[in-house]
């Protein structure tokens, strides 16, 4: 039984992160290990609650309480276990998920801080390779019934293991030139070393899944080829369409650009290098998107906004500011807006905002500033105001409010708008909803044996949801095949976040 007492004795603690000098200057990731004792201490702070709401935040309903005390009294093996009953890849949320659970944490509820469950997550996944190398766990025997994934991120992946575990004959086609999505080339290896990616894959591929990589399923390999050697097919292509700003002056100088093509020139050259060194990156057509040197503008709030932030300072750039639309939000939690135990709109300082960078709230672009050569000088903003008025945002500039910062380079990071728009979604005949996702229905069919799941179906979302949903989009896939048994499916395609209103 839990220690009841943990919390009354232990207060919440973090590793501490390697120095801001030393992981500027490499690529590594940020937090080193916690260490046992830490880690067993944290554990302890789970107190029994007997209503783990942490379940509920969770969309994979990781069973935290379980595993928090088996590391508490030193059964790792079983901890490991447990953690991957319901998480196919705890390594990428331990290291990546903002961690709905812990805003649910019951322990919120009498103004304490939560369990570190993210931590004790990572030590357990890390734990696992540690033991035996993430042992594979090949079917007993073969269906003898085919799968396609389209698209290698966490989605394809956690449906692509689920499914080839079940003994199902299953092959990911992925476009890019390595398996991933997201992890391996949008978010950096500060965040995400990708030895962690390379170790699943290995685990995948004796479990028997097929990657083809270079493959884009509507151009390479058409919709027609794929149902024809396949009987059933999952969609997981994400919701890479970046958001844009085209009505803005000056959208067209050069050195704006969307913030992926940054990340991922970034990111491809940290992989090439593979000595963790900083490298410039380019552009495809081989234009230059290196931060060296250079007045950085990041325009956006998330996550994205937040990786090139620590891109550019590991780039060696001269200064970077970081525009928001939205006024600085509240350290902690405003009970009458986001009661506990909803997500809380409140400040979040990733580690990349303690490596340097000015924020800049409640601001909006009102023009790129040319330089006179075709080149970015400044970017003019305002300060603004922002309503929601019948569901519409209307942003207001404050007159006499403007101001320009320089810039040499500017990213938007200003979010996605679904799903792309590309040959396979006719081939397939889905059609983008209002949102630029794909709708299914409640069996995860966007058509006839066509599943879809992750970003592409949700929106631009989260790691911990998109492996939900690949999950569960396996076990419909399991039950449309006829396979024996039920596959666990933590969640439905209606299934929203815990909220309030
Ligand atoms: C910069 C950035 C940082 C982020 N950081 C975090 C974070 O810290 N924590 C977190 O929880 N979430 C984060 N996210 C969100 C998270 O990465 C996504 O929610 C998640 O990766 C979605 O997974 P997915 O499998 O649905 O799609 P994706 O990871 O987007 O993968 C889709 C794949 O489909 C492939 N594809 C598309 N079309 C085709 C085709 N026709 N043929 C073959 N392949 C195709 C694409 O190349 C891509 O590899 C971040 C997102 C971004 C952009
Ligand atoms: S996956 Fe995310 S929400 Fe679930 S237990 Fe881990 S950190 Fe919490």
């Amino acid at each position: 039984m839990p220690d009841p007492n943990g919390f009354l004795r232990y207060d919440r603690r973090l590793p501490a992160r390697r120095p801001v000098p030393v992981r500027i200057s490499d690529w590594r990731e940020v937090y080193p290990p916690a260490g046992e004792e830490l880690i067993r201490e944290q554990a302890t702070r789970c107190m029994d609650c007997g209503i783990p709401f942490c379940h509920d935040g969770c969309p994979l309903g990781n069973r935290i309480p379980d595993w928090n005390d088996l590391v508490r009294t030193g059964n790792w093996d079983a901890a490991v276990d447990s953690l991957h009953a319901t998480n196919n890849f705890p390594e990428f949320t331990g290291r990546l998920c903002p961690a709905p659970c812990e805003a649910a944490c019951v322990l919120g509820l009498g103004g304490q801080q939560p369990v570190t469950i993210k931590q004790v997550e990572v030590e357990i996944a890390d734990a696992a390779v540690a033991r035996d190398g993430l042992r594979p766990r090949p079917a007993s025997a073969s269906t003898g019934r085919s799968v396609a994934v389209v698209g290698s991120g966490p989605a394809g992946l956690a449906a692509a293991q689920q499914l080839a575990r079940a003994g199902h004959t299953v092959t990911v086609y992925e476009r890019d030139d390595a398996i991933g999505g997201l992890l391996r080339y949008g978010i950096p290896d500060f965040k995400l070393e990708k030895q962690h990616i390379d170790k699943r894959l290995a685990q995948l591929t004796a479990e028997g899944v097929r990657f083809r990589t270079g493959v884009e399923v509507g151009v390479d390999v058409t919709a027609e080829q794929l149902r024809a050697e396949h009987d059933a097919v999952l969609l997981a292509c994400g919701a890479l369409q970046g958001r844009d700003t085209p009505e803005t002056p000056g959208r067209a100088l050069r050195g704006v650009h969307q913030a992926m093509a940054h990340l991922v020139a970034a990111n491809r050259v940290v992989a090439a290098a593979g000595d963790g060194k900083p490298a410039p990156a380019t552009l495809p057509d081989g234009t230059p998107i290196d931060a060296a040197g250079k007045h950085v503008v990041i325009i956006g709030g998330g996550d994205t906004a937040a990786d090139c932030l620590g891109v550019a300072h590991r780039q060696g750039a001269a200064g970077v500011h970081q525009l928001d639309l939205y006024p600085e939000p509240p350290t902690e939690r405003d009970a009458a807006r986001d009661p506990w135990p909803t997500w809380p709109w409140v400040l979040r300082n990733y580690p990349a905002h303690e490596e340097g960078g000015e924020r800049v709230f409640a601001v909006a672009v009102q023009e790129f500033v040319d330089d006179g050569t075709g080149q970015v000088r400044a970017v003019r903003i305002a300060e603004v105001t922002v309503e929601k008025v019948d569901g519409r945002r209307i942003v207001t500039a404050l007159p006499g409010s403007e101001r320009e910062i320089p810039a040499d380079l500017v990213l938007l990071a200003i979010g996605f708008e679904g799903t792309e728009e590309q040959p396979l979604l006719a081939q397939f005949g889905v059609i983008r909803n209002g949102r630029g996702a794909i709708d299914s229905r409640p069996d995860w069919q966007a058509t006839d044996g066509v599943f879809v799941a992750g970003d592409m179906h949700r929106g631009a979302s989260l790691i911990v949801w998109a492996i939900a949903e690949g999950r569960a989009a396996a076990a419909a896939i399991h039950t449309y095949l006829g396979g024996v048994g039920d596959l666990p499916a933590p969640v439905d395609p209606a299934r929203q976040p815990l909220a309030a209103r």
